[in-house]
């Protein structure tokens, strides 16, 4: 596909993916309208957070407005519809996902408490010496640390799966590593930093061919693409709302009934608990056995907003839309002199990272910023796969359903002009 046939689809075509929704979409986002240093803001750092549409906005200051109070403890009215309208949003993750029940849905503040959830009262108890846990060479911190942690209390070893140098994971490696001594595998389903789509599904598997558990690190799927826990049947699925159009301070943590029925609670306190005395404390059912004090019942508001909004667009126009991103952008930036691009699986999500010939991706970021144009620069919380390729850090651009080929095009006219004064 040529670059003015890109053009082409994105400005005649009468289907999806044409201008005008596009355009409709993005009037939907009041930030996006932003001037940036007297430039017209281009956003594109989607893998570390995204932009939020007025039916996200307005569901927070309707339930602030008119709805606030606590869940789960009072008789009068505001309280049961702030405790009816928290847990409609839990059945709506519960549809998102494809879960069970809704007791397979467990509010978290994103997804790094999640996975910490899973480590400490999942993996933890059942660690010893000899025992292993298989991650992924791209890994986020946040699906590494809380494994390092129980490794360190428990005398368990990290073991990594490599990858080749496109960006890829060595599937034979990762059979190599699979043995009677890994006691789950933890990884996730796409990079944020090389936009790898990992192969989840045939992985987790191979995985409970062994008996081994899996959670997938959802993050940087759900903005791109539908997930049906049930069909991956991975045991636990982890998500943020904030990279999915909804609030920070939000998330999910799905987990299978049986074995989030069998794990210890993460936090004690309120909620959490079905009896308490000084003697012995009973805990209360899935999922508010997990969730202990005050949930962030706006957050969970404005994610299911989140999700309404995205069931209104459809992965569809989504995942259409965003392959012509990434394939323009791949394009247009390679024409780029000095450009390398660090990552460059066969199946991707709209994620480039790039550096350009012997310049700090800081200087470049920051002069990209002085044009508007947000990207994010630095190692993206994956340094030791920044030490795969033995780089401090890329350029990276993230896109999401509200970007426009135009952006693409400031972003290559941007990056031309900071490789020029930069050299
Ligand atoms: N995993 C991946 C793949 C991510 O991209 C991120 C955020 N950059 C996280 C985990 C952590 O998410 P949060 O900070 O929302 O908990």
């Amino acid at each position: 596909m040529t670059t003015s046939d890109l053009h082409t689809i994105s400005t005649s075509d009468p289907g999806l993916g044409t201008n005008a929704r596009i355009e409709e979409i993005r009037a939907a986002f009041p930030i996006l309208q932003e001037r940036v240093h007297g430039h017209q803001l281009v956003y594109l750092d989607n893998a570390s957070t995204t932009q939020k549409p007025f039916a996200v906005i307005n569901r927070i200051r309707e339930y602030y407005e008119h709805e606030n109070s606590n869940v789960h403890r009072g008789v009068h009215s505001l309280s049961q519809i702030a405790t009816e309208e928290y847990e409609s949003a839990r059945s709506t993750l519960k549809e998102f996902v494809g879960a069970r029940t809704t007791s397979e849905i467990v509010f978290t503040r994103g997804t790094t408490e999640a996975i910490n959830l899973v480590a400490s009262s999942f993996a933890k108890p059942e660690l010893g010496e000899g025992d292993e846990i298989l991650l992924t060479r791209m890994e986020h911190h946040s699906n590494i640390v809380p494994w390092q942690m129980a490794c360190e209390e428990t005398g368990a070893t990290l073991r990594v799966i490599p990858i080749d140098d496109d960006g890829t994971l060595i599937y034979e490696e990762f059979e190599r590593l699979l043995s009677e001594r890994t006691r789950i595998l933890a990884l996730t389903h796409v990079s944020n930093t090389l936009g790898t789509v990992n192969p989840v599904k045939r992985m987790i598997r191979d995985a409970h061919g062994l008996n081994i558990p899996v959670l997938i690190d959802g993050a940087q799927a759900v903005p791109h693409m539908p997930v049906d826990v049930i069909d991956l049947d991975c045991d636990f699925y982890c998500f943020s709302g904030h990279k999915m159009f909804g609030p920070t301070g939000i998330g999910v943590l799905y987990g299978k009934e049986a074995l989030l029925d069998a794990m210890r609670p993460y936090q004690g306190g309120g909620d959490m608990i079905e009896s308490v005395s000084f003697e012995r404390t009973t805990y209360n059912e899935l999922p508010h056995k997990f969730e202990a004090g005050t949930p962030n019942i706006v957050g969970a508001l404005g994610l299911a907003a989140a999700v309404e909004y995205l069931r209104e667009i459809g992965f569809d126009l989504i995942r259409e839309h965003e392959r012509n991103l990434l394939v323009y952008a791949r394009e247009r930036l390679s024409q780029i002199e000095g450009i390398r691009f660090i990552g460059d699986s066969a199946h991707r999500a709209a994620v480039v990272s790039v550096l350009l010939g012997s310049t700090h991706p800081y200087d470049v970021g920051t002069i990209l910023d002085r044009m508007g144009i947000a990207v994010r620069t630095g190692h993206h919380c994956t340094q030791p796969l920044m030490r795969h390729y033995g780089i401090p850090g890329t350029v990276r651009a993230s896109f999401a359903f509200y970007n426009t080929l135009e952006e693409i095009d400031s972003l290559v006219e941007a990056l031309q002009r900071a490789s020029s004064v930069l050299s």
